[in-house]
């Protein structure tokens, strides 16, 4: 996505300040009304604008958005907001400069929607990119009329809208905030099940069938933080984590083994101990990329690494320095490690780099080497994934949806499954 106009720029509207609005909040009456309407239709209603504690003017959503028949859904928890009218989609998440579109996949910068006075509210400008996004028509807002207007020039889009207007979804409420994540403090990795029986293999071969998911960071190790501090790399990396490993135990001949599966603290030292405590045959880590502040909108894509002894080079990276080995004392244990299972974890980061690749188009490096601490004290072949930069705010939020959760998931896993066949001899290759 290269294009960073916003969308109301990009379709020649005149974007105009609104320093005007000062009415303080307790002067609002019937004249601090804004009417929402249409160009090509008689119907308008009026909705009372809310202020935030700066005097803001902000415009409630879920009324603006009844009006023009879309349907808003509000995930609490997650503090994502879905509007929806027919095929179109936009998504945004509460306080996140950024809105999705889905169709095509393409992301705009905005003023964040955010609650005011118990309501899910937006900026007029945001209002006007939000819904002409969604209702295919130009939206805009006049300031000096105090008006909304839904009107287009595309005959066909009109035609289009007023088909749909007619057939108009009735309005969901928004969801009730659910329980907050589970609970905090240490606790020992999960409880390994009792293994699937290794098939007999030709001697060249490696049997995968007990893998080991690691979702990097938990409990008191926030891991890398989103934008807005709102949003931590734990987050993400146990929200994929837990579905590459779903999508894994479908698989009768594989067991997935979690270094956690709910949001607790877990030493680097017990994720390697538990793995090798339970003979794993591969170790998959995830994480998420981060850089500096100054680099937030630049940094982007997926980092597949494998371990060396050595780090190669590399661009932007802030991980912890508590993922990497800074001791000395096991350099010839790790140079042991490297030699026995290069190859395999570069062909395994090779295979999921492709899926991720062809699944999710994201920007992607070469697989690099790196002495990570987790990757080079598994007696395995182990691969860390940094799945994409939650310091960049267009990439925090893809990894913040579930959809995008999925196909990275998916892709993960695929990677894993297609390992798997190579690695036991019933694909070409090893
Ligand atoms: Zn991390």
């Amino acid at each position: 996505m290269r294009n960073w106009t916003p969308l109301s720029q990009k379709l020649g509207f005149f974007l105009l300040v609104l320093g005007s609005f000062t009415l303080p909040a307790s002067a609002l009456n019937l004249n601090d009304s804004v009417a929402l309407k249409y160009t090509y239709r008689p119907d308008q209603v009026s909705v009372i604008p809310l202020k935030d504690s700066k005097g803001k003017l902000y415009l409630p959503l879920t009324d603006v958005a009844k009006f023009y028949g879309v349907d808003v859904k509000f995930d609490a928890q997650n503090r994502r907001i879905d509007l929806s009218k027919g095929a179109n989609k936009v998504k945004l998440v509460l306080s996140q400069p950024m809105f999705l579109i889905s169709n095509p996949t393409e992301s705009f910068p905005t003023e964040p929607a955010e609650v005011v006075s118990g309501q899910l509210a937006v900026t007029p400008v945001t209002a006007q990119d939000l819904f002409t996004a969604i209702l295919g028509i130009d939206v805009q807002y006049q300031p000096d009329q105090q008006v909304l207007i839904a009107g287009g020039v595309k005959t066909e889009a009109i035609k289009t809208e007023i088909v749909a207007q007619e057939q108009k979804t009735p309005l969901t409420a928004p969801s009730v905030p659910a329980s907050v994540i589970g609970a905090r403090g240490e606790e020992e990795p999960v409880v390994v099940r009792s293994g699937p029986t290794h098939k007999i293999l030709s001697a060249n071969a490696y049997s995968v069938g007990r893998i080991v998911i690691d979702a990097g960071h938990g409990g008191r190790d926030i891991g890398a933080r989103g934008y807005d501090n709102r949003y931590f790399e734990k987050q993400a990396t146990l929200a994929i984590a837990l579905k590459v490993a779903g999508l894994l135990r479908k698989q009768s001949d594989i067991e997935v083994l979690m270094t956690r599966n709910r949001d607790y603290f877990v030493t680097l030292k017990g994720r390697t101990q538990f793995a090798n405590k339970h003979h794993a045959d591969l170790f998959v880590s995830i994480h998420c990329n981060s850089t500096p502040r100054s680099k937030v909108n630049i940094a982007s894509g997926t980092e597949i690494y494998v371990y060396s002894p050595k780090a190669s080079s590399y661009f932007g990276n802030v991980e912890t320095a508590e993922e990497m080995t800074t001791d000395s004392k096991f350099s010839f244990a790790n140079d042991l490690h490297y030699q026995a299972y290069k190859d395999r974890s570069i062909k395994l980061a090779e295979l999921i780099w492709q899926y991720i690749h062809r699944n999710l188009g994201q920007h992607m490096r070469h697989v690099q080497q790196r002495n990570f601490y987790v990757l080079g004290r598994v007696d395995m072949p182990s691969i860390l994934v940094e799945t994409a930069f939650i310091s960049n705010p267009k990439e925090e939020f893809k990894l913040r949806d579930s959809d995008w959760q999925d196909k990275m998931a998916r892709s993960i896993a695929d990677g894993i499954l297609a390992f798997k066949q190579v690695a036991e001899g019933s694909a070409n290759g090893r």
